[in-house]
């Protein structure tokens, strides 16, 4: 999601916190806000590259980080649970810090869903194992072959959910043929593969 609706949403809580707290006010917006930096994080660790002039490298790393093997250090349930157990042992400034991040995961969440029909929060240690089977397929060279069968799930999964023209069109705008056009796919593979990946 961009940064705007994040934006507009931690104003908005940082509304009434500002009443009794004007520093918890402060903590609720930007949690809100720039818990995304990890998604530059992660940009730069995949590509090797700092993203000097974004938003240019990011919106083409957009697309992989959502049908791609990702890592979001901050995107995750282990995250939500952490900052949870602070608010709760500690309270104060955590207790604004976890209402920012968790309604920005939930924004994230509500998105991926009626967007893709997928839930792009996830286990941080789930992502972990799955970018690591990457890095051994690359390891292998043999990314590409790791990479179309990922798209055919991908693929499978959005054409099992909204059928097959629409499926299709919404894979499109994923980038995902145009980055992997060059193989045919694989239409054996359905949704149920998908969700193996969850
Ligand atoms: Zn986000």
């Amino acid at each position: 999601m961009k940064l705007l609706p994040h934006a507009t949403a931690g104003a908005i809580l940082s509304v009434p916190v500002f009443v009794w707290s004007p520093s918890g006010a402060l903590i609720a917006f930007l949690s809100t806000t720039l818990i995304d930096i990890d998604h530059l994080l992660f940009y730069s660790l995949h590509t090797g590259r700092i993203p000097l002039a974004p938003p240019g490298p990011v919106s083409a790393y957009k697309k992989w980080s959502y049908f791609g093997p990702r890592v979001q250090l901050l995107h995750n349930y282990e995250t939500l649970l952490v900052i949870s157990a602070l608010a709760w042992f500690y309270g104060g400034l955590f207790v604004y810090a976890f209402l920012g991040i968790a309604i920005h995961l939930i924004m994230d969440q509500a998105e991926g869903y009626s967007r893709y029909r997928f839930f792009r929060i996830r286990s941080l240690a789930g992502d972990f194992f799955r970018y690591r089977s990457y890095r051994k397929a690359l390891r292998a060279g043999s990314e590409k072959e790791y990479l179309v069968a990922w798209r055919d799930d991908w693929l499978g999964h959005l054409r099992h959910v909204f059928g097959e023209e629409k499926g299709s069109e919404i894979g499109e705008k994923c980038g995902i043929f145009n980055t992997y056009k060059e193989t045919g796919i694989d239409m054996s593979k359905t949704g149920a593969t998908w969700r193996d990946l969850l």
